[in-house]
């Protein structure tokens, strides 16, 4: 039988570049794959990076074959059946919520999981078990971005599409290496750009990225002034009267306190706050005054903060100011870091959603979603449930029996990673289910359940521009690995919801979830899995669900620039900026912050494996510009070590004037299977935004000192071989 190549899609990064898997044979004849860009893919046409070039080289190494149990921490683990594993699961749910109450659960999924995954995973936790208590690492993400745009818009959801990179005449990047982080969204910039000189590039970043290199103008903040940057450009377009007085006049509210805000940031307040020029203060508005449709794109550097969401609406109160939303070229547009953050934030998939964009706050909200999952009137709780750091502390209190981990390594991603080995450590019962072991995580877990990984089983995966596409499996799932929502549906069924999760495929899975869509902002009612095989990717909102069933899917939202908010008008924000929630001081007196690289993926759980990558990226390293590092003697290659309040890591000393002075930059992807003592989140710290509960992971202070040469021979990080398992 002749295989056709098979549609799907890259399970890294938000991007979402559609993949063809085809299939070839072996030399010994046993079928393989490869993989290729898929042309006909609306968001990436064809194009893919190293990540994607590379998907399956790493995919069947160092896998969890099989369950694994252990009573206590300090035992080795031993093979249980499925059976059993699924058994003590749902044992330990029931015996923990009946001695300690429905909330000592707590479940932390992730970006990875498709939209089937998570979907089956809010019915079980939130419906079921009656516990908001499920977070996934989009809360280090992206939930900044979200709680920007339900306050300024009314509702989640980026406005904008991949074809504004093209029709843009000012790109505004603030808080994004999009070069190495979204490396095809910043391929398609950049063709733009270079085709058109007239188009401006602005990147405010403190170090001076390969993004950052590409800019006309590179505007090196200080970490933590972004609102300063954002209100100070919003001052000079209002002093120059560039303002759409007719777009706030019809489509927004709050403008008059807006202004009174920006009378706060005049042009050398916010230089000598933000350490740049004025004059290159004046450039950035003058580009953003000159354009008729400016885009602005963020990332991590704007969401992981203390003031992430307010940084988010300042942003938005320029494109509000200026009338930029809803048109070709022009808009807000956060850049998803996870491949299925978007469908996560569908699906519920944060500790204060429920499916279809909807909050467990809202009482009509749950009121629907208890209805269509045919549970009692009152059983989804009221309460916003833990976020990832509650339940760490929720570890620490003893309030938290019960954890379940799925599809992410928080012993490496999460900030002040000793405090959160402590906790972890005194977890009375963490399930851990994932497709690889070990990992950090593993390390601290006492049941170890296998997950199906990418290729091995087929799920939905939206990304940054709302584009779903289907992510079909093609070859078996190894061992006895498991999709994650096949395992959430069977330790439901065992908990007595037989009928609840009664799907025989994800495709059942899918249908029930997008019923839940219907009339929501992210309608995708007629999305299914046979339209997506057939007709290939969809944007949402899905043409079917809107008023004209036969109007072609819109690009973009916002284009009637009417809003989701009660009364169709977006509001502004007046906020000032706070600044950093930790600062430098003379005890600490660097600002620490830190970062992707163009060839791995977080916490190398895949890239760490494939040697290409290994060879591009050989060991973490720490930038500093060459002021400081004259300062304390430090020259390129020295082992430097560095001390925040919480902890400790050395690195290689990079000595560059692509970082500010008075900040260091180290990667983040080395976790204690990768090096010896150069995990970032030893020294980050965990105060988060109050409105989207999303930790400061970019910014700490620290100390930098000079490791002598003595002592950086006994000391020097030893990276590590790839570790293997079973
Ligand atoms: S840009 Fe992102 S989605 Fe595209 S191939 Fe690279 S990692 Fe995959």
């Amino acid at each position: 039988m002749t295989v056709d190549c098979i549609k799907t899609v890259c399970p890294y990064c938000g991007v979402g570049c559609g993949l063809e898997a085809m299939p070839t044979a072996q030399r010994d004849g046993t079928p393989g794959w490869k993989i290729r860009g898929d042309r006909a893919h609306p968001s990436s046409q064809g194009m893919v990076c190293i990540k994607g070039a590379t998907v399956l080289d790493a995919i069947h190494q160092n896998r969890l074959l099989q369950p694994l149990y252990r009573e206590t921490l300090e035992q080795t683990f031993h093979p249980i059946s499925w059976d059993e594993a699924l058994d003590r699961v749902a044992t330990s749910i029931q015996t923990t919520q009946q001695v300690f109450g429905k909330d000592a659960i707590a479940v932390y999924g992730s970006g990875q999981f498709q939209t089937e995954d998570y979907y089956v995973a809010q019915k079980l936790v939130k419906g079921c078990l009656g516990t908001n208590n499920f977070d996934a690492n989009s809360r280090l993400c992206m939930s900044s971005a979200v709680s920007g745009y339900i306050q300024s818009l009314g509702a989640d959801g980026p406005p904008c599409c991949y074809d504004d990179l093209e029709l843009t005449d000012c790109a505004f990047l603030i808080g994004t290496n999009t070069a190495e982080c979204h490396p095809i969204i910043f391929n398609r910039l950049r063709k733009h750009h270079k085709a058109n000189p007239q188009v401006k590039m602005i990147v405010a970043d403190p170090r001076r990225t390969p993004t950052a290199g590409a800019a006309d103008l590179h505007l090196a903040l200080r970490p933590g002034t972004d609102i300063d940057l954002l209100n100070g450009i919003g001052h000079l377009l209002l002093q120059w009267g560039v303002v759409d007085d007719a777009f706030i006049q019809q489509h927004t509210h709050g403008f008059e306190d807006y202004r009174a805000v920006l009378q706060h940031y005049p042009p050398d307040v916010v230089a000598q706050r933000c350490g740049i020029e004025v004059a290159e203060l004046e450039t950035a508005a003058l580009y953003w005054a000159e354009s008729q449709a400016t885009l602005s794109l963020w990332s991590m550097g704007v969401n992981q903060s203390s003031e992430g969401t307010a940084k988010v609406r300042s942003l938005i109160n320029l494109h509000l100011m200026t009338g930029m939303i809803g048109k070709p070229g022009a808009g807000p547009f956060s850049l998803t870091g996870q491949p299925n953050a978007m469908g996560g934030r569908e699906a519920g998939g944060l500790s204060h959603l429920l499916p279809g964009y909807r909050s467990v706050k809202q009482a009509e909200h749950r009121h629907a979603v208890e209805a269509f999952w045919n549970l009692p009137a009152g059983q989804i709780s009221p309460h916003v449930g833990r976020t990832i750091w509650d339940t760490i502390e929720g570890l620490e209190t003893g309030d938290i029996q019960f954890l379940w981990i799925a599809a992410t390594n928080p012993v490496v991603s999460l900030p002040d990673l000793e405090r959160v080995k402590v906790a972890l450590g005194r977890s009375p019962f963490t399930v851990y289910q994932d497709a690889y072991y070990p990992t950090e995580t593993s390390s601290y877990a006492h049941l170890l359940l296998p997950a199906a990984q990418w290729s091995e089983k087929t799920g939905c995966m939206t990304n940054s521009e709302r584009v779903v596409t289907l992510s079909q499996g093609f070859q078996e799932p190894l061992g006895e690995a498991r999709p994650d929502w096949e395992i959430f549906a069977e330790v439901g069924r065992r908990l007595g919801f037989a009928e609840h999760f009664s799907f025989s495929t994800s495709a059942d899975v899918f249908a029930e979830f997008v019923q839940l869509t219907r009339d929501r902002p992210c309608a995708m009612t007629h999305i299914t899995h046979e339209r997506l095989k057939a007709d290939g990717p969809q944007q949402w909102p899905a043409p079917a669900t809107r008023s004209d069933p036969e109007a072609p899917p819109s690009t973009r939202l916002y284009t009637d620039h009417r809003f989701a908010t009660a009364d169709g008008r977006a509001n502004f924000g007046a906020l000032h900026a706070r600044g950093l929630a930790e600062p430098p001081d003379p005890d600490f007196p660097f600002i620490f912050t830190n970062g992707r690289l163009y060839g791995h993926w977080h916490t190398q759980t895949r890239t760490g494996h494939i040697e290409k990558i290994r060879q591009m990226h050989p060991e973490p390293f720490l930038e500093i510009h060459p002021r400081d590092a004259a300062a304390l003697g430090i020259e390129g290659g020295d082992v430097v070590e560095v001390r925040s309040r919480r902890g400790s890591a050395q690195f290689p000393a990079k000595v560059t004037r692509g970082i500010a002075p008075g900040t260091v930059f180290a990667p983040m992807h080395w976790g204690f299977l990768w090096a010896d003592h150069a995990e970032v989140n030893s020294l980050t710290h965990p105060i988060d935004c109050p409105d989207s509960r999303q930790p400061e992971l970019k910014a700490c202070a620290v100390q930098v000192i000079n490791v002598s040469a003595a002592r950086a021979a006994e000391i020097a990080p030893a990276l590590h071989t790839p570790v293997t398992s079973q």
